[in-house]
């Protein structure tokens, strides 16, 4: 589904990302880990079309995507959220999914309240759906701003999700969540994804990606060190290496 190239990126003298090349394959959720600073959220804005890189390529169901626009990139079905919360604090939470879904339909170019019909039966009907998901229901009237970071997170996703993206990145969704709110988070990306969602998911902790992702990679100091099943990552040399020296 997804395809890099020998993809790096340079910051000045900085190499962000060093020549990495791997595929995504439909289906999974495939994890992506490293220490901090590895290059992680570098490779989702060079994959969201937030960055471009400065060699190598990037394709999307064979068709390239690298150097094209982020809107244009999440039209093609590749929608991404951000390690900072990014949610309109003052709408609802209903609000919120539902502003994600009318984006969904309008062209970029549209002004405001472009589409004719945005309160229809098939986005409301997509916005339920989705706060049943990922277990918002019960919150789906309350102001976002005023809620717990953990279920600003799970709307964060909740957005993206009501996009209905091939390809889902999901940049440190569980950062900073109780054990209670990261199980709860968890479990609705296991439902994502069983829903037909292709997941690229960037998590810091070990333990939590092997129980979720059925396809590692594993990169540090921008360099690609282990790429492969759980049970292959967990016997690397070079990801243990990794892990204790940071
Ligand atoms: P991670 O998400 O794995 O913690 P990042 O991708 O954020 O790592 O950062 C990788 C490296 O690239 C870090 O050394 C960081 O300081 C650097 N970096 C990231 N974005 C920029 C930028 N826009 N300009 C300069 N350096 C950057
Ligand atoms: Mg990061």
């Amino acid at each position: 589904m997804l395809e890099l190239e020998n993809v790096t990126r340079r910051f000045g003298n900085l190499t962000a990302i060093d020549s990495v090349s791997t595929k995504v394959s439909s289906g999974h959720i495939h994890g992506l880990i490293g220490p901090n600073g590895s290059g992680k959220s570098t490779m989702m804005n060079l994959i969201s079309g937030f960055l471009k890189p400065t060699t190598g390529s990037i394709n999307f169901e064979g068709t390239r995507i690298s150097g094209l626009k982020p809107h244009v990139v999440s039209r093609a079905g590749v929608v991404r959220t951000f390690q900072l919360i990014k949610v309109y604090s003052e709408a609802t939470v209903r609000d919120n999914i539902r502003m994600a879904a009318i984006a969904r339909l309008s062209p970029p170019w549209a002004p405001a309240g472009f589409l004719k019909n945005p309160g229809s039966k098939e986005i409301e009907g997509d916005v339920d759906r989705v706060l049943e998901i990922m277990k918002l229901g019960h919150v789906a009237n309350q102001i976002a701003g005023i809620l717990p970071g953990g279920m600003q997170r799970t709307l964060s996703v909740a957005s993206a999700f009501v996009a209905k993206p091939k390809l889902l990145l999901l940049d440190e969704p569980l950062a900073g969540l109780n054990a209670t709110e990261k199980a709860g988070l968890a479990a609705s990306i296991r439902e994502i994804n069983k829903s037909g969602i292709t997941i690229l998911l960037v998590e810091h902790d070990m333990k939590t990606v092997l129980s979720l992702c059925s396809h590692m990679t594993v990169i540090n100091f921008g360099k690609k060190i282990a790429d492969g099943p759980p049970s292959d990552i967990v016997n690397s040399s070079a990801v243990i290496e990794a892990y204790l020296g940071s």
